[in-house]
């Protein structure tokens, strides 16, 4: 099996295409389900404050004998702690939860445009602390429309090296992956599997067949040939190989456009425009 293509961030940083999320399994699970996804190869890993297992992700990545260098790692920042004051200590509890002394990858959550007065502006300068620092060797924004990407590159020096977004063939994103191109901005999916709901399409269950792979496979494998970074989650072992095992075939361009074209502009998450929990 070939190797996970990296993808270079805007600062020189390389970011595995392929990874792991962690979005709800349950701490319980999560030290089984990591060393199971990085014993088939997988060596990068999306979790966040909100998830409640970063302490079981540092866990599994020392039990797992791998050296910390080799293993990308993201967190994201906890809704409720947007001002500077309770970012620098939401940061500081994420690396101490983990057990690192920095993190691959850190981002802004979500933009939360109701809460504090919608300032993210502040919060994401507070990030470039880290990123100064070297505790973040890279720092980017999750859930971020074009407008708030907008401000950030009016109003700051800094801009994200990613943005994660919900992404799969009923959302293809398209106007907001094209904005993020043209500001190196790479893009990081999120729900790639449309959290299961896109693999019973009959478009996606047909090329599944004449290629002679699964339909997770196909849709993960479109992802990757779209150029975008994604990080499935399963906490079955069987279905975590079988999500890995997508570097030993291509699609070819008219199956790619086939489900891009499956767009239908459908959310299975919140809308970041709305969204506000804390
Ligand atoms: P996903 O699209 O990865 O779907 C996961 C679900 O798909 C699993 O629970 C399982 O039911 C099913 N599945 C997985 N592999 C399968 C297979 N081979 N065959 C059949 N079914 C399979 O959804 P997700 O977990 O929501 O997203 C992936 C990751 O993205 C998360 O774990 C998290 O790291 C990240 N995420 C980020 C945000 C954010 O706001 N930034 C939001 C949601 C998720």
């Amino acid at each position: 099996m070939s190797a996970v293509p990296e993808i270079m961030l805007n600062n020189g940083q390389a970011i595995p295409q392929f990874g792991f999320g962690v979005f709800l399994v349950e701490p319980g699970e999560t030290v089984a389900a990591v060393a199971a996804a990085l014993e088939a190869g997988y060596r990068h890993i999306d979790t966040a404050e909100g998830y409640g297992n970063e302490k079981e992700v540092g866990d599994a990545i020392r039990k797992s004998g791998l050296d910390r260098a080799d293993v990308f790692v993201t967190s994201k920042l906890a809704n409720g702690a947007h001002r500077p004051d309770d970012a620098r200590r939401a940061f500081d509890a994420s690396l101490q939860a983990l057990g690192f002394d920095y993190l691959d990858l850190f981002l802004i959550h979500w933009p939360l445009p109701t809460r504090y007065d919608g300032d993210f502006v502040s919060t994401w300068r507070t990030l470039q602390e880290f990123y100064r620092d070297g505790r973040a060797r890279s720092i980017g924004v999750s859930n971020f429309q074009a407008h708030h990407l907008r401000r950030l590159h009016t109003e700051t020096e800094v801009m994200p090296a990613v943005n994660q977004i919900e992404l799969h063939p009923y959302l293809t994103q398209d106007d907001l992956r094209r904005f993020c191109a043209e500001h190196q901005i790479a893009v990081e999916g999120w729900s790639p599997l449309g959290r299961g709901r896109v693999l019973a399409d009959p478009e996606i269950v047909s090329i599944a067949s004449r290629v002679g792979k699964t339909p997770a496979q196909v849709v993960l494998r479109w992802h990757i040939e779209r150029g975008d970074i994604v990080f499935p989650k399963s906490v079955t072992p069987a279905r975590i190989r079988e999500n890995f095992a997508i570097f030993d075939f291509e699609l070819s361009g008219e199956d790619v456009e086939a489900i891009s074209a499956l767009n239908r502009n459908e959310r299975f998450g919140p809308d970041p425009d709305k969204f506000d929990m804390v």
